[in-house]
C-alpha cells in the first residue's frame, strides 16, 4: 500500500483541489492500493486560529467567518457543512463572551480544517465513482494530553489503525484527516503544526506501506530555493540522514518527527508536485549518504552584538546571556565569540530583537556602569545562509568568491558535528550571496557580467565576438558571459539579461544618457556578480573612472593605453587600489594587439628572470610603411597614403609618424619591469620635420610630399641588403628608452618581417645571444578585440 498525503496548497480551491481529485481518482481506477491523508484546505488552520484569537480579544470575527464558510463550500455546495460551521460559531461566541480560551478549545477549533477537508474530498471522489471513505483520526489516533503538540500513544493507535483498515479494505480508499487525534477522554488533540505529514508517516509505519508520497506545490527538494536561485537544481534522491539535516534548516516536510516512523521501517518518502504530476520528484530513502549539498536561508533574523573590554576573561557571561534569553523564551540559533572575548554575536528571530536587547540591558546593568560592557546593539537587516553538507576544508572557494564580489560575511559559524556552515550577511547582499555560493558549490555556470565602454571598431568587434562565442564558452567552460552595458561617451544601453546580436539597433532605440554611478547602481540593484569593465575607448578622460569601478567591485580590461602612460604616480595609485580591492587589471592589447607579449614579460619578470633588453617593431602602421617603402620603388608619401587607405594608421597619420605611439608602448613595457620612467624620459625620433608638425591635418596632407626627398635619401644611403625599420629599444642596464629609425640587414630578425607585423625581441639572462622572439599581426580591430576577449577569459579564471 502507498500512503498519499496532500498539503494545504494542493487542496486549495481551483487547480489544486481539481488536480488532487484527478490524481486520486486515476490511482483508484487503476486499482492501486492507496490511503490518502489530508491537511486543511488552503490557509484554513491559520484562519480558524485567527478567528479564535479575534473572538478572545472581543473583536469581530464575523466577516472572516463568512468568507471562510464561502471558501470551504465553494467547490461543491451539495456537501453539507452546517453542523461543523454551527459548532464553530458556538465556540467563537462562547470564547467571545469569556474573553479567553483553553488549549483544548484551540485544538478543537483547529481540527475542523482537516475534518472539512477530508469530508469534502470524500464527497468529490464519490461523485467520480471512487469508493471513498471518510476516516476521522480522532477515533483512531490516541494521544497524551499535550494539547497543541500531542504525542501519539503508539500501541493503541497502531491497533486502531490496523483494525480500521482491515474492515475498510479492498476497493475502499480511506480519506484520512491529518493532524488530529484524541486523548483518553475522547477530547480532540492536534499533533503540532504541519502535523499531517506526521499522521501520514505514522500510517505508513503502522500499515507497513511500501512508500509515502507527499504531494506539495513544488517539484521536490532543491539545492536552493528556485525563487531565489534561478540555477537551483532538483535533488532527485537523498538519504534520511541528509534529509534530517535539511529539516533542521526549515524544510518542514522533512521534520524529524516525520522521518523517524519511516526510517524505522525503511519506507521511502517521495516528494511530488500536485501541479506537475509528470515530475518524479525527490525520493528520500535509507540508502547511504552521497554528500548532497543544499543551501537554505532564513531572512527573518536579527543579530545581537554585546561588546565590551570587560568581557575578556570573565567567567559566566555566556551563561547569563543564555539564562536571560531563555527566561524570555528567546531561542538563539547561532552564537559567535571572538577568541579575544571582546564581543559576542547572537542570531535570534527578528521579532524578538527588541525584547532581547532590553532584557540583556537589564541583566548587564552593573557591567554598563563599570564599563565592562559598553554596547548591546542589534542589526536587523541580516539573513542567515546555511550550507548543508558543506565541509569546512573545502569552503575556501565559495568564501573567496564572496569576497571577490565584495560580500563580507558579518559572522561565520560551522557545526562541530555534521557538515554545515552558516553565514550571516547583510540582507541587501543576500540574493547575490546565495547565487555566488550556489554557483561555486554546484559548479553551475559561473556568471560574468560585463560592461563595455566604447563601441567603435574595437569595442564593436569585441561585442560581436562575445555574442558569437558565448554558447561555446558556456558549454565548454561553464562560464556564462553577459554583457549588461554598452556605452559610448554619452549614452548607455543596459540589459541585465545580456545583449544579443541586435545590440546596435537596441542601443539606438533604448540608449539613455548616463553617469558612471548609474551603471554601478544598475549592477547593484540587479545583484550582478563577477563584474568586468572593458575600456575600449581611446579616451583620455575615461581612465578617471577606473578607481570608482575598482572600488565598486569591477575588474578591468583595457585596450586603452592612457592609464598606463600618464604620470607614474597615477600608475602606482591605480595598482594600490587594485590590490586593496583584490581586483585585476589586464591590458594585453596595449602593446602588440593580441600577441601574448605583456603576459610573457610579466611571467619572466615574476619568475626572477632578469630582462636585459627589449627591442622591436612595435607599431603595425610604421611596420607596414617601412616594410613596403624599403623594398618597393615608391615615394614615402604614397606609402603613407596606402597605409591610411588600409586603415592601419590613426585618422591623423602624424600620430604614428611622431613616434609617440611607439614610445607609449615602450613606456608600458618598461613599467612592467618596475622601471619608473615618465613619458618625457623617452628619446623619440620624430619622423616629421618641424614645419609639418604644427599645421592642420588637411594642410599636412597637402604638403605630405615634403617628406619624400628626405626618406628617399635615407633609403639610398643604406648599406647593401639593408632595410629601414622604426624600432623601440629598451635597456634595463642603461635605463635608456629610445624610439628611432634604424637600418638593419634584410635577413636579420627585424629585417625579415612583412606586412604590418610586429616583432619583439626579448633579451634575458637565459636568452642572451638568441632573444625570445614574439612576432605576428600587431594591429587591427579583429586581433585587438580577440586580445581583449582573451583578457576577459583570463579574468574569468581568477573570479
Ligand atoms: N493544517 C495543519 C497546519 O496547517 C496541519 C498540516 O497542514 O499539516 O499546521
Ligand atoms: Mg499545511
Amino acid at each position: 500500500m502507498k500512503i498519499l498525503k496532500f498539503g494545504g496548497k494542493s487542496l486549495a480551491n481551483g487547480k489544486g483541489i481539481k488536480n488532487t481529485i484527478q490524481i486520486i481518482t486515476e490511482k483508484a481506477k487503476k486499482q492501486e492500493h492507496i490511503a490518502v491523508v489530508l491537511s486543511a484546505r488552503g490557509n484554513a488552520t491559520d484562519e480558524l486560529l485567527e478567528m479564535l484569537e479575534k473572538a478572545a480579544q472581543k473583536e469581530s470575527y464575523h466577516e472572516q467567518f463568512t468568507a471562510f464558510k464561502a471558501y470551504q463550500s465553494q467547490i461543491d455546495r451539495s456537501q453539507d457543512f452546517s453542523e461543523e460551521f454551527s459548532t464553530l460559531e458556538n465556540i467563537f461566541q462562547g470564547v467571545s463572551l469569556l474573553g479567553d480560551y483553553s488549549e483544548k478549545i484551540r485544538d478543537q477549533v483547529a481540527s475542523y480544517g482537516e475534518i472539512i477537508s477530508a469530508k469534502l474530498v470524500t464527497h468529490l471522489l464519490k461523485k467520480e465513482g471512487v469508493n471513498a471513505h471518510f476516516t476521522d483520526t480522532r477515533n483512531l489516533i490516541k494521544t497524551d494530553n499535550t494539547f497543541g503538540n500531542a504525542r501519539p500513544l503508539e500501541l493503541i493507535s497502531k491497533k486502531n489503525i490496523i483494525n480500521h483498515f482491515k474492515s475498510h479494505n479492498g476497493t475502499t480508499v480511506n480519506i484520512v484527516t491529518g493532524f488530529i487525534g484524541s486523548n483518553e477522554n475522547n477530547e480532540t488533540t492536534t499533533l503540532g503544526r504541519n502535523g499531517s505529514n506526521y499522521t501520514a508517516a505514522l500510517l505508513a509505519n503502522f500499515l507497513d506501506a511500501e512508500e509515502m508520497q507527499n504531494y506539495t506545490h513544488v517539484d521536490g527538494i532543491f539545492t536552493a530555493n528556485p525563487e531565489w536561485v534561478p540555477d537551483a537544481k532538483k535533488i532527485t534522491e537523498l538519504s534520511f540522514t541528509e534529509a534530517n539535516e535539511l529539516a533542521t534548516f526549515g524544510a518542514n516536510i522533512l521534520h524529524a518527527k516525520t522521518i523517524v516512523p519511516l526510517l524505522e521501517k525503511n519506507i521511502p518518502l517521495r516528494i511530488l508536485n500536485t501541479f506537475n504530476s509528470a515530475d518524479k520528484g525527490t525520493v528520500v530513502t535509507h540508502k547511504t549518504k552521497k554528500g548532497i549539498k543544499s543551501i537554505s536561508v532564513s531572512d527573518h533574523v536579527a543579530l545581537i552584538n554585546i561588546e565590551g573590554r570587560g568581557l575578556l576573561g570573565q567567567v559566566g557571561i555566556d551563561a547569563r546571556i543564555f539564562k536571560t534569553l531563555g527566561e524570555n523564551n528567546i531561542n538563539v540559533s547561532i552564537i559567535s565569540q571572538g577568541s579575544s572575548e571582546r564581543g559576542i554575536g547572537l542570531v535570534i528571530a527578528a521579532e524578538k530583537a527588541s525584547k532581547a536587547v532590553s532584557a540583556l540591558e537589564k541583566e548587564f546593568e552593573n557591567e554598563f556602569y563599570t564599563k565592562d560592557v559598553n554596547k548591546i546593539s542589534v542589526t536587523s537587516d541580516v539573513a542567515v545562509i546555511s550550507i548543508i553538507g558543506q565541509d569546512l576544508s573545502k569552503f575556501h572557494k565559495p568564501y573567496n568568491a564572496l569576497i571577490k564580489n565584495q560580500i563580507i560575511p558579518i559572522l561565520f559559524n560551522n557545526t562541530i558535528s555534521g557538515k554545515n556552515v552558516s553565514l550571516v550577511v547583510k540582507k541587501s547582499q543576500l540574493y547575490k550571496a546565495i547565487n555566488v555560493i550556489h554557483g561555486q558549490i554546484f559548479g553551475i555556470s559561473k556568471k560574468i557580467n560585463i560592461a563595455v565602454f566604447g563601441k567603435g571598431l574595437v569595442g564593436g568587434t569585441l561585442l560581436n565576438q562575445i555574442i558569437q562565442s558565448k554558447n561555446d564558452i558556456l558549454e565548454k567552460n561553464n562560464i556564462k558571459l553577459t554583457v549588461f552595458a554598452v556605452a559610448d561617451s554619452q549614452y548607455v544601453y543596459l540589459d541585465k539579461n545580456g545583449i544579443d546580436n541586435q545590440w546596435e539597433e537596441a542601443f539606438l532605440k533604448e540608449k539613455t544618457a548616463y553617469t558612471l554611478q548609474q551603471i554601478i547602481d544598475y549592477a547593484n540593484t540587479h545583484h550582478l556578480e563577477n563584474l568586468i569593465a572593458v575600456d575600449a575607448t581611446a579616451s583620455k578622460d575615461f581612465i578617471h573612472n577606473y578607481i570608482s569601478l575598482v572600488t565598486n567591485g569591477f575588474d578591468l580590461v583595457s585596450a586603452n593605453k592612457i592609464a598606463n602612460t600618464v604620470e607614474y604616480s597615477f600608475y602606482k595609485m591605480l595598482r594600490k587600489e587594485l590590490k586593496k580591492h583584490q581586483k585585476n587589471y589586464l591590458y594585453e592589447t596595449n602593446v602588440g594587439a593580441g600577441l601574448p607579449l605583456i603576459d610573457t614579460i610579466k611571467l619572466l619578470h615574476k619568475s626572477g628572470e632578469k630582462i636585459k633588453k627589449i627591442r622591436g617593431v612595435f607599431s603595425g602602421s610604421l611596420s607596414y610603411i617601412f616594410n613596403t617603402f624599403s623594398v618597393e620603388d615608391v615615394s614615402f608619401s604614397s606609402v603613407i597614403q596606402q597605409a591610411e587607405n588600409k586603415g592601419y594608421t590613426e585618422p591623423d597619420p602624424r600620430e604614428d609618424l611622431s613616434g609617440n605611439d611607439v614610445a607609449r608602448k615602450l613606456l608600458i613595457l618598461a613599467r612592467e619591469l618596475d622601471l619608473q620612467h615618465e613619458f618625457s624620459d623617452i628619446i623619440i625620433q620624430n619622423l616629421l620635420p618641424a614645419h609639418l608638425q604644427s599645421i592642420s591635418v588637411e594642410q599636412f596632407k597637402t604638403n605630405i610630399k615634403d617628406l619624400d626627398q628626405t626618406y628617399q635619401l635615407i633609403k639610398q644611403n643604406q648599406q647593401e641588403n639593408h632595410v629601414l625599420r622604426y624600432v623601440g629599444d629598451l635597456s634595463t642596464e642603461t635605463g635608456v628608452l629610445e624610439v628611432k629609425l634604424i637600418s638593419t640587414p634584410s635577413n636579420s630578425a627585424l629585417g625579415q618581417i612583412k606586412g604590418s607585423d610586429s616583432i619583439f625581441e626579448i633579451y634575458t639572462e637565459a636568452y642572451t645571444d638568441q632573444p625570445l622572439v614574439i612576432q605576428g599581426a600587431g594591429a587591427g580591430a579583429a586581433v585587438t578585440a580577440r586580445g581583449v576577449f582573451g583578457d576577459i577569459l583570463r579574468l574569468t579564471e581568477k573570479l
